[in-house]
């Protein structure tokens, strides 16, 4: 079995064994890129380690140290040489990016002897002297597991000491004293000497990246990513260049287009006289690459064109690392660069204006799961706030919260419903946790490309970096902006966008569809066969989904309409009524109301298909909790016993204590509702052919489609439908027209699902109500099992997601593929959707388009990114 391969290996050997920093190592040695000479260990070799209890077989050390033999060849140097060494880095490189999460050597090969062999080649002993030093201590925090900060302090108590006040004024005597009590520190906190010998060196290295797989922060980056965890890490092992040889050389990483904005300029920073960790690191802050177009005009030139190159080739934004040794360029990796969502929409649409992709790739480019990200609410511009400084925009959004300074802290919060913003000096890969659990992440030191930015956009949060005027105090719990003092616990807002952070809470606005959103949804929607409807209850919602481009309601919840404050009394006084006679005068009053919702939503729809549910919820749901009625008339009790409003309240709580169910989800509701009590569909279905046949006469077309909720017997809908049939006739007779509309139903529960040939010869209509049929499929109560036990079965992984979120394909899925499948057996015609809140996700949009099911419906803002995941689904 073949464990390693040498970067010019002859044939593309793929991700999945190579990992992506490799497979890209040697696409890029192909395309004829300057990089330097490596080789991969592959994933393979990773998982074999894994599974003989972490230990590195023969044969892959064997060939291991056969390709360090090639590499030795064509560089003409080699390990441990007193003359001439060979220094090699060794990378982690998972198939899928996992930014900072695993471990990396640099300088390996370094030890007493090759050090001085360096310091004469390079004439330049400070360079190799803190070159090794830096090996030294990068070893023994990642391969020896040592806490860093004994490293740190002790290099900080010398500079302090010598009276230094920065790196750059040590000289080579000093770093020499400093590797003396680095190796001393290391053997005190290891209790084993630094090793000398370059291969011990690197097959402990090899191991160290093998087992950063499984560190914490690598796991939970997978977790929250759904990477899977048997994937296995690659390992790049590959001859150094330098950076820090002097002020010709430098270090830098680049995005070839802005990935917070899009535009197509070549974007990143750099440092000169520094190693490639300084610039990801965040720790020194670093130059923006226009800079560099001053500085070294040439190479510069350079970089440009092979990232263009770069483009061509992989069709999509690249994020490249690249060092300058000495006035020479090479690159040290290049992979898909993380991106915005406005920043993907307008490269995609870019890219195909360029040339680059077609519009069908360009659809590829974009992930429906960050749209929402662009239908986020951004900063009111109209407020009047003073900004107390800004930063790099590093992320966009708005987000308003509490100032936290640690990350524990600001899980612990956050789990406790509070909204916070994280401050730091900056944030390596410890403080992830609190990056997800902070509404926004600000810190005072580090670029665009430092980790808290490319983690916080990853994650579409806002984020701030660089602000180099705030000054923490993280013993104080504080931070200072010249006079201003800003406590931890004090509010403040930022805007990931511009930079800008604020004193207090500001109003946030919804955006706007950007014209390159339009277009490529427009692309999204040509090359689409499921439609994409919307769940809207309001004339206001409906606008809003036609204006995201929603071809219709998929979902209208005609109880919304009820549960307005000014509606309530009206509707309680028909639940409480004792007899026909008091519910009909109580209808009476709610039919005019919700005959005029209706008509407004026909009117926005203009024809748009619109599928109205008629009631479903159990009535409680309408009326006072018992607990607080009880606490009512105790009070009345004590302070008005003889008060009208007494006998009230009491009333209410009989009528309320009659109407509990122990089971209320599978009670009195949705059809049953409607056939016990008549005369509540019956208002309905008059007020929605009255507001139907008034938009008509206007000249505005209607289609409604009227769905009949939770059946699970087909003779429930044909009872419930004949009474929409006689209503339509009835309405239409009197106007002198014939009303078109279509019935059909929900399928909520297995038993509908299951005989849903039956039903569907009575329906024109199937539609999926996820919600419930998870609930009833799995027997899980919607209401409480995120709460009571969910989160258990997620945790411990005995369910890989929370069902009500992912559609479960195999058990839920099975009933939806069945009952359409079964369906159109005995009604061809037959129109199928799903309204649950599965449809919104880009998995059960593929799921639906994959069983034939004609639309999906979702709430208003998840529409752009539906229609892109249909489109998707298509491709
Ligand atoms: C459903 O059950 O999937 C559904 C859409 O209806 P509701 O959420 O209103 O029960
Ligand atoms: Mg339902």
């Amino acid at each position: 079995q073949k464990f390693v391969f040498m970067f010019d290996h002859e044939k593309a050997v793929g991700k999945k064994m190579l990992g992506g920093k490799g497979a890209n190592l040697a696409e890029m040695t192909r395309l004829g890129l300057p990089v330097p000479y490596g080789f991969t260990v592959t994933t393979e070799a990773c998982n074999a380690y894994y599974e003989a209890g972490e230990q590195l077989s023969e044969a892959a050390t064997l060939q291991i140290k056969r390709s360090m033999e090639k590499l030795e060849k064509r560089t003409g140097k080699s390990l441990g040489d007193t003359n001439n060494p060979l220094l090699v880095s060794v990378r982690s490189g998972a198939v899928h990016s996992m930014p900072g999460m695993m471990d990396t050597v640099l300088n390996l090969g370094m030890n007493d002897e090759t050090v001085k062999a360096i310091a004469d080649l390079t004439h330049n002993p400070r360079f190799a002297y803190d070159s090794y030093r830096r090996f030294i201590q990068m070893f023994g925090d990642v391969v020896l597991g040592l806490d860093n900060s004994l490293y740190e302090n002790h290099l900080e108590n010398y500079r302090m000491s010598s009276g230094y006040t920065s790196d750059v004024q040590m000289t080579a005597e000093d770093w020499k004293e400093i590797i003396e009590a680095y190796k001393k520190i290391t053997r005190e906190a290891a209790g084993r000497t630094f090793p000398q010998d370059p291969y011990e060196q690197l097959f402990l290295s090899i191991r160290a990246v093998f087992d950063s797989w499984n560190n914490k922060r690598a796991v939970l980056y997978r977790r929250l990513h759904n990477i899977p965890g048997h994937l296995g890490t690659a390992v790049n092992v590959q001859s150094m260049v330098f950076g820090n040889m002097g002020n010709d050389s430098g270090t830098g990483v680049a995005f070839t287009r802005n990935p917070s904005t899009g535009e197509s300029d070549l974007y990143g920073e750099y440092l000169i006289n520094a190693q490639g960790e300084d610039v990801v690191a965040g720790i020194r802050t670093p130059q923006p690459i226009n800079e560099l177009k001053r500085e070294m005009p040439d190479l510069y030139g350079e970089l440009v064109k092979m990232c263009n190159l770069l483009e061509k080739h992989y069709k999509n934004m690249q994020d490249i690392e690249f060092t300058i040794e000495n006035g020479a360029l090479f690159f040290l990796q290049t992979r898909n660069g993380k991106r915005t969502a406005q920043s993907a929409v307008r490269i995609a649409v870019d890219m195909v204006n360029e040339g680059i992709v077609s519009e069908e790739e360009a659809l590829l480019l974009v992930d429906p799961d960050q749209l929402s990200q662009l239908l986020h609410e951004h900063i009111d511009p109209e407020h009047t706030s003073q900004k107390l400084v800004t930063g790099l925009p590093a992320s966009p959004g708005a987000a308003t919260g509490e100032v936290v300074f640690d990350a524990d802290k600001a899980e612990l919060l956050s789990n406790e419903g509070r909204n916070v913003i994280l401050v730091r000096p900056e944030t390596t890969p410890e403080d992830i946790h609190g990056i997800v659990a902070a509404k926004a992440t600000v810190t005072s030191r580090g670029g665009m490309t430092s980790h808290a930015a490319v983690v916080a956009r990853g994650m579409g949060k806002a984020c701030i970096c660089g602000c180099g005027s705030i000054n923490i105090d993280l013993e104080t719990g504080r931070f200072t902006v010249a006079e201003t003092i800003v406590e931890e616990g004090d509010v403040i807002t930022v805007d990931g966008a511009s930079g800008d952070i604020y004193l207090g809470e500001i109003a946030t606005i919804e955006p706007e569809m950007s014209a390159v959103f339009r277009k490529l949804l427009g692309w999204a929607d040509n090359t689409s066969t499921l439609g994409v409807r919307t769940n809207a209850d309001t004339p206001e919602d409906v606008r809003k989904a036609v204006e995201l481009g929603a071809e219709g309601v998929g979902l209208c919840r005609t109880e919304h309409m009820f549960m307005d404050p000014e509606r309530l009394p009206a509707v309680q006084r028909m639940i409480l009524a004792e007899n026909k006679e008091e519910r009909t005068k109580a209808l009476e009053k709610l039919l005019p109301m919700q005959q005029q919702d209706f008509e407004r939503i026909f009117e926005t729809l203009r024809g748009r298909p619109i599928t109205i549910r008629l009631l479903d919820p159990p009535l409680h749901e309408f009326l006072p909790n018992v607990e607080e009625l009880l606490v009512d008339i105790t009070r009345l009790e004590l302070t008005d016993p003889e008060s009208a409003e007494l006998e009230r309240k009491q009333k209410l709580l009989r009528s309320v204590r009659l109407l509990e169910e122990s089971n209320p989800m599978l009670g009195l509701r949705g059809c049953r509702l409607g056939m016990v009590h008549p005369e509540i569909y019956e208002m309905q279905i008059t007020a929605l052919f009255q507001a139907m046949t008034g938009v008509l006469s206007k000249g505005i077309d209607v289609n409604p489609e009227i769905m009949i909720p939770l059946v699970s017997h087909v003779a429930e809908l044909r009872e419930t439908s004949g009474l929409v049939h006689k209503v339509a006739k009835e309405i239409g007779g009197r106007n002198g027209i014939s009303l078109n509309y279509l019935t059909g139903t929900m399928i909520e529960t297995p038993r509908a699902a299951l005989t849903a040939d039956e039903i569907a010869s009575e329906a024109d209509f199937f539609s999926f109500g996820t919600n419930d049929l998870t609930q009833t499929t799995f027997g899980f109560s919607r209401d409480d099992a995120e709460g009571k036990f969910l989160q258990y079965y997620i945790e411990n992984g005995t369910l890989p997601d929370n069902p009500f979120m992912k559609l479960d394909q195999e058990g839920v899925g099975k009933l939806v593929e069945s009952g359409v499948t079964l369906g159109k057996q005995t009604n061809p015609q037959l129109k199928t959707g799903i309204c649950g809140e599965h449809g919104g996700d880009k998995d059960a949009i593929r799921f639906c388009f994959d069983k034939g099911l004609d639309y999906v419906s979702c709430s208003p803002f998840r529409v752009p990114a539906a229609r892109l995941a249909a489109a998707q689904s298509a491709l």
